[in-house]
């Protein structure tokens, strides 16, 4: 008799919707602008002034009325950005001004100094002007009270400088899921030590701390668990007490020391153990005490992948991400390619543009311990099962992970 798993095969799409469905979203904390890179908007933020709050030259030139028919104008001051004066332009005057500075009173148009020329005190206007003529006038750029950002949504450098310029110094965002990372394994061994027989260097946690860190979340490493019962339950206990989400690798598939998922069983609840996927196929969800708890499989690509696929969304919807899906995009096989017959694979690959199409390129050998597979692949093509031969230039879909380059 082979030895069969007790955990029912489940799709990926089950396997997702039921992750969504234990990652509940967090509660809201404001940071000030400085710490706001890459959080996630808890509010719709509303401009509270206008930009400009005043009518404001466009370029550096001469301030003047439109409908003045003089040729010529004689200057009567300057207007500096940030410095206001009683100016006030009449008929056949000018008032020489710079990017930025308040339009003085009576003018209505802006005429660009390189349609000028000036001497002994007069202006000579090259062109014809219109009013409103390189003015930007209150509110072009954003009304007061005007929604500029929404919830949900992402904060990069735009939306950083957009916060500022509308005058707030601070903004409500969600807070950010702490990850405990564990590893487990008899095996591993700390990069920097040296390695004894049978002994392998630990290289999840550190992938899965920067996948953590790039997913918006704040990784905290618990380290290396031995194969062992009491230390997989202390390790846990730990993990649980001060974070919102635990990750781990290894010691979920079918091996003697496998002893994740019985632990998880007796401490809450498995809602899966394996997922119809190459590879990652032992990867488990569970909730203990109402956290999300991911059990994802040993071999480095395994790991990564099942965390992309299943531990990233997560953590996105958890910081209130209205958006976390990655684009998916329909790209053509440069070459023919192998895969799995029965289980959707994802390989991984380089997606790139030639002669305005969309081409793949494998990553070279697509073996689960070889983390060489992912370095420099920019997209997982998502290979549903078949016949296991897709010639080149097949059409498939490549899910992005990171933009196209040439
Ligand atoms: P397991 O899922 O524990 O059976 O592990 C599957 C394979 O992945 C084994 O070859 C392990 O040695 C390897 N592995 C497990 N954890 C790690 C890790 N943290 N870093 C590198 N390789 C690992
Ligand atoms: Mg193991």
């Amino acid at each position: 008799m082979p030895v069969t798993s007790p955990y029912p095969l489940v799709t990926i799409e089950h396997a997702l919707n039921t992750i969504l469905a234990h990652s509940p979203i967090l509660g809201t904390e404001q940071v000030s602008l400085t710490r706001a890179l890459g959080r996630v908007l808890a509010e719709d933020v509303i401009a509270p002034a206008a930009v400009p709050p005043f009518p404001a030259a466009a370029k550096d030139g001469y301030a003047v009325i439109a409908a003045d028919k003089a040729g010529r104008r004689r200057i009567i001051g300057e207007q500096l950005a940030g410095r206001l004066s009683d100016l006030r332009v009449e008929p056949g005057t000018a008032v020489r001004i710079t990017t930025g500075a308040a339009l003085p009173k009576g003018a209505d148009a802006v005429v660009m100094v390189e349609y000028t020329s000036e001497r002994d005190g007069w202006v000579e206007i090259e062109k014809e002007v219109r009013a409103g003529d390189d003015v930007r006038p209150v509110g072009q750029d954003i009304e007061a009270g005007q929604r500029v950002l929404e919830r949900g949504s992402t904060l990069g450098p735009a939306e950083v400088g957009l916060l500022a310029a509308v005058g707030l110094s601070a903004v409500q965002v969600h807070c950010q899921p702490r990850v405990a990372i564990l590893s487990t394994g008899d095996e591993l061994r700390e990069p920097g030590q040296p390695l004894q027989p049978g002994q392998i260097y630990d290289a999840n946690r550190f992938s899965l701390a920067a996948a953590v860190e790039l997913a918006g979340g704040v990784p905290r490493s618990l380290g290396i668990a031995l194969d062992s019962l009491d230390a997989l339950q202390h390790a846990l206990a730990k993990a649980l007490a001060e974070n919102d989400v635990v990750v781990t690798s290894g010691g979920v598939s079918m091996g003697k020391l496998d002893l994740l998922k019985p632990i998880l069983e007796a401490r809450g609840q498995v809602h899966f153990g394996r997922v119809i996927m190459k590879p990652g196929k032992p990867v488990t969800f569970a909730t203990v005490d109402q956290k999300p708890i991911f059990a994802l499989p040993g071999f480095p690509v395994s790991a990564l992948v099942s965390f992309e696929l299943f531990v990233r969304p997560a953590l996105r919807q958890m910081q209130g991400d209205l958006d976390w899906p990655r684009p998916r995009l329909t790209v053509r096989l440069a070459h023919a390619v192998q895969h799995d017959a029965h289980r959707t694979e994802y390989q991984r690959a380089r997606v790139y543009v030639e002669k305005g199409r969309f081409l793949a390129q494998i990553t070279g050998a697509q073996g689960s311990g070889r983390l060489l597979s992912l370095v420099g692949a920019n997209a997982l093509l998502e290979l549903p099962p078949g016949n296991g031969f897709l010639p080149a230039d097949s059409e498939v879909t490549a899910l992005l992970l990171q933009p196209i380059g040439m």
